[in-house]
């Protein structure tokens, strides 16, 4: 079996050793067992199952929520001779009606199907007589309420197992926790699976964080310290995502916008280019990047938090897919923090409501974190690690300290002075003493704190007033449209009756060290 595993592997594919866990799962489907593979992004894990299609005697059924995916995967095993076909709903009728017939006439090694598709009566009824070898599920995840991409038409998957009780299943996914992971096996009826587990470390990509103070300002900086390399800018809307495209076009940086409010023509016309490597910069929703294979992006900014760290890992993990160092770039702002919150408890039912909320919470305090990145990443992902990576902004870079004491009280009781009008320009614009309107109707030049911080930059102010946040003496109020409020800890730290220790503020990011 492993032979023919190998032969299939240099002929058709054309590599030479399996990666670790490809054939160990290849294995145990041959023994009739179930799998779950969980590998990141870029592990490998289409082989799995890809190789067993041609190995095996009879059909292999690959479920997938991505039809652009279906579509590569099925045109690249073509031209490698494989005779593959998918069905979804971007398949004229006559062509469906092609892959059926080669269906029944058992003329297919690999057939990629929709979950909807595959789950509805009459189709499930037209391949029960079929000889089927083999049931993959990809973007696994999909199935789990628990997971991050939670999918309505991967619900029904676990009915699977009673139409084909003696076919091996295996679900792969690029993100698991360990909820995650044993709701797959659950949700999809998985008999006692062999798990293989790769590890989530991608050691070429450096993660940095910087306080987020006029990101868009920060995206073109640091796109300029890049020389050229690609990226993709994330954001968290279609608005921010067109805005963000233009100021990136002023300053020069050749980039498309990409979201679904664009037309196919247009999302088709900037993922050419940008895998042609004639556009440098894709400036992009979520939408962007499932089942994109551009090998050498060479850096991912956030430009926006993202909901979820495994929605941070898998967009990140679309930089350096080569090996070659990458760049990954969040930019952190409590505001957006705050606001994201507030989606998710306006806009989730109440069964999600607790989960996105416990997946958005782990992405914070990733964010706001003072030790080293890497390792918070993989403990998450149940991938410990011991040792500092040496390879992300902490640990090259770590923060310096200082006794901030004098600087957090000028912040709370310019706070406590507003009494309400505090949003954090305001209070930033009273520290500073500036001219502006908005202070002298309000009379706020009056107050005692204004001017007391002029010495400071904005940005400055900025970072402080967020690591107040995140050590929790002030607050934002989303539901006065984000307002700053002191809590109760500011108390004690107004009287100076405890110390505030705080970081040095870091506006850069700074370039790698060569030797570590
Ligand atoms: P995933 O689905 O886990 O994101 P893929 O299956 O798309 O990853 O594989 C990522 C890349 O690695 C592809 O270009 C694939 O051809 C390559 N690859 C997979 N397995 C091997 C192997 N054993 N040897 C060399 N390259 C491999
Ligand atoms: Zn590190």
């Amino acid at each position: 079996m492993s032979e023919s595993c190998a032969r299939v592997l240099k002929q058709t594919f054309g590599y030479t050793s399996f990666r670790e866990g490809q054939l160990e799962a290849i294995e145990a489907l041959f023994n009739g067992n179930d799998c779950l593979v969980l590998m990141p992004t870029g592990g490998g894990k289409s082989l799995c199952f890809q190789v067993p299609a041609i190995v095996f005697n009879g059909l292999t059924l690959v479920v997938s929520p991505l039809i652009s995916l279906m579509q590569d995967q099925v045109q690249q095993l073509r031209l490698q001779g494989v005779k593959a076909a998918y069905l979804n709903s971007s398949l004229a009728a006559e062509d469906a009606a092609q892959v059926n017939q080669d269906l029944q006439n058992n003329d297919l090694d690999i057939l990629y199907v929709a979950p909807e598709r595959l789950l509805q009566s009459y189709f499930l009824n037209s391949i029960k007589h079929l000889n089927i070898a083999l049931i993959a599920i990809d973007e696994a995840h999909c199935v789990s309420q628990w997971g991050h991409d939670f999918r309505k038409e991967y619900r029904r998957l676990g009915e699977l197992k009673q139409s084909f009780p003696t076919t091996p299943f295996i679900a792969l996914t690029a993100t698991a926790d360990d909820a995650t992971q044993a709701d797959i096996a659950h949700q999809l009826n998985l008999k006692t699976p062999f798990v293989f587990r790769g590890g989530f470390d991608r050691p070429n990509i450096r993660y940095n964080q910087l306080a987020k103070y006029k990101g868009s300002d920060q995206v073109v900086e640091f796109i300029k310290q890049q020389r050229g390399n690609s990226g993709i800018v994330y954001c968290n809307s279609r608005a921010k995502v067109d805005e963000l495209s233009q100021k990136l076009s002023k300053s020069g940086i050749s980039n498309g916008a990409y979201h679904a409010g664009k037309d196919t023509t247009e999302r088709a016309r900037v993922q050419n280019l940008f895998l042609n490597d004639d556009m440098q910069v894709v400036v992009a929703t979520v939408a962007f990047g499932m089942g994109i294979n551009k090998s050498n992006v060479r850096f991912v900014v956030h430009h926006d938090v993202p909901r979820s760290v495994e929605a941070f890992y898998q967009e990140t993990g679309r930089a350096g897919r080569d090996g070659m160092p990458a760049e990954a770039l969040l930019l952190y702002d409590e505001r957006d923090a705050a606001k994201i919150k507030k989606w998710i408890a306006d806009g989730s039912t109440p069964d999600r409501f607790e989960i996105e909320m416990h997946k958005f919470e782990a992405m914070q305090s990733f964010s706001e974190a003072q030790t080293c990145r890497r390792q918070i990443l993989l403990n998450y992902f149940g991938d410990s690690r011991l040792e500092p990576c040496g390879n992300c902004d902490i640990c090259q870079f770590p923060p310096k300290m200082f006794d901030g004491t004098i600087v957090a009280q000028k912040v709370l009781s310019c706070i406590y002075r507003l009494r309400g009008e505090t949003s954090a320009q305001h209070v930033i614009d009273v520290l500073r003493g500036k001219n502006v309107r908005k202070i002298f109707d309000l009379k706020h030049n009056e107050l005692s704190t204004y001017g007391i911080g002029k010495d400071e930059s904005d940005q400055y102010w900025h970072n402080v007033i967020q690591q107040l946040i995140h050590k929790g003496l002030i607050r934002i109020d989303m539901t006065l449209s984000g307002i700053l409020r002191l809590n109760e800890s500011a108390r004690s730290a107004l009287r100076g009756e405890c110390k505030v220790s705080l970081a040095v503020p870091k506006f850069k990011v700074s370039s790698a060290k060569k030797n570590k």
